[in-house]
C-alpha cells in the first residue's frame, strides 16, 4: 500500500504561475514586466518596433546580413524587410540544413489607418476630419471618444520623408472620433447592433476648428489644418498619397489591480510575444541549432503582402543564412533545412473573460497567470483554416516547459462553433516543418486596451529562450 501523502491525484492540477515563482524569481518577472511596458509606450506601430528591435539587437551584437559576408556559430545577424518587418538569428553548431529553431511573432496591430485623401471638412459642424480604413478586427465602437495619437511616415513630392509622431507627449494634441451623446442616440444608435454602433465611415478623427480668415477659401477650416502641416511638416494635402499614417491609442501603458499583476495597454497582440521572444534571443549564445526569431507584418488582416508571413521573406532569409554559412543556397536546401525547423507560432491566446464566461469551454481556456498558453490548433467550426500541432511535437514540447520548470497551459480559442480565428502557423507549417501556436493570454484583446498578467509574459520569455536552444 502507498503512503498517504504518495497518492496522488491523476488528474490535471492547475497552479497559478504566480506561485510557481519563488521569490527571487517574482522579483525578476516584476522588473521584465517594467521593461516590457517602457517597450510598449516607444513601440506603437510596426515601423516603431522595427527600429526597437535592431537598435537592441545591434547593442547585442547583431549585424545587418548584407554587410556580413561569411557566418559561423555564435555569429548574429539581422535582416529588415522594408521597414515592417524584421529577422534575427544566432547561428547554431549545427550546418543550417538540419534544421532551425524558429519562434515567430507578429507586430502589426489593429489601428485606423488615414485614407489615401483623407482630409475633408464638415461646414455643419466647423470641423476639419481625417477619414480613415480600419486595419484587422475591431470592435468599431471603442475607438470612439478616446484619445488617439497620430504615427506613420510621409512621402513629399520631392522623396523626403517625414516622420509624425503625434499625441504622445503630454502636450501634444490629440485627436478623437466623436460618438454620439446617450440623449440622442435612442434611434441612430439604439437600433444598431452593437458591433454597428460606429460604422466604418464613421471612424473620422476631428483634426481642427479654427477657419482661415479668407474669403476665397471655401473649406476654411480644412485650410488651416494644411496650413499648419505645411508649416510644421513641410507637407501638402497630395503628400497624403504616399503616406503610412495609422491613428493609435494615444495613452501609456499602466499597471493594472492593486497588486499590479497586470499590464493594461494598446498593442498586446502580439508586441508581447515580439518582446519576450526578441529578449530571449538575446540570451542565445551558441545554440546547437540556428534559432531564429522572425517578427511579422499583416497578420491581422490575413498575412498577405511582402512583409507578411505569405510572403518569400523566411525562405530568403533561409537562403542567405545558408550561403553565408557556406551551404548551398538552392532553394532545394532551402527546402530541406526549413522542413527539418520547428516553430513556435508566437501569439497571444485569448484568456477567460469573467463577464462573458460563456464563449469558453472553462476546461480548455486559458486563464491570466497560468502562463503561456499552447494551443493544438486554432481555426473556427471544425477545426478549419488551422494548422494542428502532431502529438508526437506537443510531447517533446510539454516535456520541455515541464523538466524547465516554465508554467504553461494548454489552451483553446473558444467554445466549439463560437467563432474562431487564425494565426500564421499554418503558413509556416507549409514548409514542412513542425509549429504550435503558444504565447501570452490576453483580456480584451484587440481592443485599445488590452491587458495581460506579468506571469505570462515572464513565463513566455522562458519559455522561448528554452525553445531556442532546444
Ligand atoms: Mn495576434
Ligand atoms: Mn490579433
Amino acid at each position: 500500500m502507498a503512503k498517504k501523502k504518495d497518492k496522488k491525484s491523476l488528474g490535471i492540477e492547475k497552479k497559478s504561475g504566480w506561485l510557481l515563482m519563488k521569490k527571487r524569481e517574482r522579483k525578476r518577472a516584476l522588473r521584465f514586466a517594467d521593461e516590457y511596458r517602457a517597450f510598449l509606450e516607444k513601440c506603437k506601430t510596426e515601423r516603431e518596433t522595427v527600429e526597437f528591435i535592431v537598435s537592441e539587437a545591434e547593442k547585442n551584437g547583431f549585424k545587418p546580413l548584407d554587410e556580413v559576408k561569411s557566418l559561423s556559430a555564435g555569429d548574429r545577424i539581422y535582416m529588415v524587410e522594408r521597414n515592417k518587418a524584421v529577422v534575427l538569428a544566432v547561428i547554431g553548431r549545427r550546418p543550417v540544413s538540419e534544421g532551425m529553431r524558429f519562434v515567430v511573432s507578429h507586430i502589426d496591430t489593429p489601428r485606423l489607418d488615414l485614407k489615401l485623401n483623407p482630409l475633408t471638412e464638415d461646414p455643419d459642424a466647423s470641423l476639419a476630419l481625417l477619414k480613415t480604413h480600419y486595419y484587422g478586427g475591431i470592435k468599431k465602437y471603442q475607438w470612439a471618444s478616446t484619445p488617439l495619437a497620430l504615427h506613420g511616415v510621409v512621402y513629399t513630392r520631392d522623396g523626403r520623408r517625414v516622420d509624425v509622431r503625434i499625441g504622445e507627449r503630454s502636450d501634444d494634441p490629440v485627436f478623437m472620433v466623436p460618438d454620439l451623446l446617450p440623449h440622442l442616440a435612442r434611434k441612430a444608435q439604439g437600433d444598431r447592433k452593437i458591433f454597428e454602433g460606429i460604422k466604418g465611415e464613421e471612424l473620422q478623427l476631428v483634426v481642427g476648428n479654427i477657419p482661415v480668415e479668407d474669403e476665397d477659401v471655401k473649406a476654411k477650416v480644412k485650410e488651416q489644418v494644411l496650413r499648419y502641416l505645411n508649416e510644421k511638416y513641410g507637407i501638402t494635402e497630395e503628400d497624403f498619397h504616399s503616406a503610412d499614417l495609422e491613428a493609435v491609442p494615444a495613452y501609456p501603458p499602466r499597471d493594472v489591480g492593486l497588486d499590479r499583476s497586470m499590464i493594461g495597454a494598446y498593442g498586446h497582440d502580439d508586441r508581447v510575444c515580439a518582446y519576450t521572444s526578441l529578449r530571449s534571443l538575446m540570451d542565445v549564445e551558441v545554440p546547437e541549432y540556428t534559432a531564429v526569431a522572425v517578427f511579422f507584418d499583416r497578420e491581422e488582416i490575413g498575412s498577405d503582402g511582402n512583409t507578411g508571413a505569405k510572403g518569400s521573406l523566411l525562405e530568403y532569409a533561409v537562403l542567405n543564412l545558408l550561403e553565408k554559412t557556406g551551404e548551398d543556397g538552392t532553394y532545394a536546401n532551402v527546402l530541406r533545412a526549413l522542413r527539418r525547423s520547428r516553430a513556435l507560432s508566437a501569439d497571444v491566446s485569448a484568456a477567460v473573460n469573467p463577464l462573458f464566461k460563456g464563449v469558453h469551454d472553462l476546461q480548455n481556456a486559458p486563464v491570466l497567470g497560468y502562463g503561456i498558453s499552447i494551443l493544438k490548433y486554432t481555426g473556427a467550426g471544425g477545426k478549419y483554416s488551422s494548422n494542428e500541432a502532431h502529438a508526437e511535437f506537443l510531447s517533446e514540447i510539454r516535456r520541455l516547459f515541464s523538466e524547465r520548470g516554465i508554467a504553461y497551459q494548454m489552451a483553446m480559442l473558444g467554445k466549439v462553433d463560437e467563432g474562431g480565428g487564425g494565426t500564421i502557423a499554418k503558413f509556416l507549417a507549409e514548409y514542412g516543418m513542425d509549429v504550435v501556436d503558444a504565447g501570452v493570454p490576453v483580456l480584451s484583446m484587440h481592443s485599445p486596451f488590452e491587458v495581460v498578467s506579468k506571469a505570462d509574459v515572464w513565463y513566455a520569455y522562458r519559455a522561448f529562450r528554452e525553445f531556442f536552444v532546444s
